[in-house]
């Protein structure tokens, strides 16, 4: 049986994806700016422009890693939406409030993000 999670609860973790969304994006805007001598005002738009939407250029320019992140982490807000927040896409059980405080963006609990891994490694 999965917990519910209070209001209070899925507010913090809002902010904690949200925050973690936006250090993404600043990171990567700022690294624009100093390999293409932008204005930073240029710079800016390009983080208000990005938190609606995504261009070619910006998911471009990410790492995998960054790219695989930002999905996850907005998968992770629209469940919050839709009231699955903590809940594994795999298996359907608790991700657990420790895994999810640790990252909060996981849509897998332990057991199968372990089992994800090895199917990787064994690729
Ligand atoms: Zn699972």
């Amino acid at each position: 049986m999965v917990k519910k999670m209070n209001k209070k609860e899925k507010d913090e973790f809002r902010k904690m994806l949200a925050a973690k969304k936006e250090s993404i994006i600043r990171k990567l805007s700022e690294t624009i700016a100093e390999s293409k001598e932008m204005e930073s005002n240029v710079a800016q738009d390009l983080v208000d422009k990005a938190e609606t939407s995504y261009t070619k250029e910006f998911l471009l320019s990410l790492t995998d890693t960054e790219r695989r992140q930002l999905l996850l982490i907005d998968e992770a807000l629209k469940r919050l939406e839709h009231g699955e927040f903590g809940v594994c896409q795999l298996c359907h059980k608790d991700v657990g409030g420790k895994r999810l405080e640790a990252i909060p963006w996981t849509p897998y609990c332990i057991d199968c993000q372990e089992k994800a891994e090895e199917e990787l490694k064994a690729q």
